[in-house]
């Protein structure tokens, strides 16, 4: 056997990456070749009936308004639309799917996070009145989940990146018993023990110290 192919067969891992990648590829080509929408069009509802829809995006971290993003893989949304009861109404029912790297709040280390959410949405067309004295558009408490829309046109990629910065925490861990980083040094407590926190006893301390000897001065 020629020298480079046992060096070859000796590593598994970089000879089966770039086939997964072509796999991946292959399937993302045979899905786009099923369906190439884009938008949720009211109008072909109107005409042909309720629509399905099945799509996956590449997201970049910079398109979300999170920054504890580190990373995150495509984002797979499929959702199907149909007419409302009141005119003028379209229901959107779906899901969407992704991974990700989260920073940790506490500890600021990437951690993996995965969400599958179900979403039910309603849009109706956008008020034109009643507006109230700064001329915003007052909407009635139950409609609160209803999305107005100018358009007649929802671009499905803005569903999924919706979808992504809902489906994220506020406050996003690691672990729920994360540790954080010392105020002090930033050592990351999860991983190492610093010694800053002996050190504030020891001002404290050291504050009671200076606060006797002032009174000491005072008694003299
Ligand atoms: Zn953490
Ligand atoms: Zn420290």
């Amino acid at each position: 056997m020629p020298r480079i192919l046992r060096i070859l067969s000796g590593r598994p891992s970089t000879s089966a990456s770039p086939r997964n990648r072509i796999r991946e590829g292959g399937v993302t080509a045979k899905s786009a070749m099923v369906d190439t929408r884009d938008f949720i069009n009211f109008d072909d509802i109107d005409e042909n009936g309720p629509q399905s829809y099945s799509r996956t995006f590449e997201i970049s971290p910079s398109e979300l308004e999170r920054f504890e993003f580190a990373d995150i893989g495509p984002v797979s949304i499929s959702a199907n639309a149909r007419k409302g009861e009141v005119p003028g109404e379209y229901v959107v029912d779906g899901s969407a799917k992704f991974a990700a790297d989260l920073a940790c709040s506490r500890c600021v280390e990437p951690y993996p996070f995965a969400s599958s959410s179900a979403f039910n949405l309603r849009f109706e067309p956008r008020p034109k009145a009643p507006q109230n004295e700064e001329g915003e558009i007052e909407i009635p408490p139950d409609e609160l989940d209803v999305e107005f829309y100018s358009e007649r046109s929802i671009p499905l990629r803005e569903l999924a990146l919706e979808q992504i910065q809902l489906s994220i925490p506020m406050k996003p861990l690691c672990d729920d018993n994360c540790l954080g980083l010392c105020p002090q040094c930033g050592a990351n407590r999860n991983r190492e023990t610093c010694t800053c926190e002996e050190s504030i006893v020891d001002d404290r301390w050291g504050a009671l110290s200076e606060i006797r000897q002032a009174i000491k001065k005072r008694e003299s």
